[in-house]
């Protein structure tokens, strides 16, 4: 192989690599969310991942802080690594949130475009709870879907609505680093690193006036103290 050849075997491997896509409320962020990001890159052999903070969920209580908020918590957090970029398209469209029309946005040529292996970054308690999305059957016709176990939440068809667990055993893939091959279509898991926080335990201890030092980034700590989110829920 000439040095050329070479070259253009590792661009093309890097335009292959799959972008993750990660949405959520964020309400605030914790270490989980980080962790199961970071270790998706490696574990699915993405590029990047994309944080995509939900404007207005559509299917859950309103968050407790503004959704231009959550976003400014977002960006504290993942500042400085290399391997997260923040899309804030979701927080600016002041409408409610679904996953179906962000994937179109970013299935658009001008975006990341058709060709582009995309992977939906979900915890298990989200995946099990995907045929309350809207158009969800759509999912995974624009991406890939990567399931990270979560404590106290199965990743197994038996655990699943019979929908979803007819589209699991039909289009599971045992080896994740398979998802290049594809732009969408699979459906992978992914063994984090098991992390039993949540944002709602955040928020509880914080309207105690308890710590939540230690769950989240110490940036996210001195910032909700100094605005005062949370005190009451
Ligand atoms: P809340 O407690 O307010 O429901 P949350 O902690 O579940 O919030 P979200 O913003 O709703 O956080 O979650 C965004 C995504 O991160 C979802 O796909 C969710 O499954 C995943 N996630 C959140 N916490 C964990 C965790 N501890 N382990 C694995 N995945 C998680």
């Amino acid at each position: 192989m000439t040095f050329l050849s070479a070259l253009m075997t590792m661009s093309d491997a890097s335009v292959r690599k799959p972008l993750g896509v990660f949405g959520g409320t964020f309400d605030p962020l914790h270490f989980a969310h980080l962790r199961l990001a970071e270790e998706a890159v490696d574990a699915l052999g993405l590029c990047a991942v994309r944080w995509i903070p939900a404007g207005q969920p559509a299917l859950r209580d309103s968050p407790k802080v503004s959704a231009a908020q959550r976003l400014e918590m977002v960006r504290l957090a993942i500042a400085g690594n290399p391997r997260f970029e923040l899309d804030a398209a979701e927080v600016e469209a002041a409408q409610p949130s679904y996953t179906v029309p962000t994937l179109e946005r970013l299935r658009q040529p001008q975006v990341c475009g058709m060709e582009r292996p995309l992977v939906l970054l979900v915890g298990a308690d989200a995946f099990t709870a995907m045929t309350d999305w809207h158009r969800w059957e759509k999912l995974i016709d624009l991406a890939h879907i990567a399931v990270a176990h979560r404590p106290g939440y199965a990743v197994d068809a038996a655990s699943l609505s019979p929908a979803l667990a007819r589209l699991y055993r039909d289009r599971f893939c045992a080896d994740p680093l398979l998802l290049a091959e594809a732009p969408a279509g699979r459906i992978a898991t992914f063994a984090m690193t098991a992390l039993d926080i949540s944002a709602t335990r955040i928020r509880t201890l914080l309207s105690k006036g308890h710590s939540p030092r230690y769950l989240l980034p110490e940036v996210l700590v001195e910032h909700i103290q100094a605005h005062h989110f949370y005190s009451e829920i």
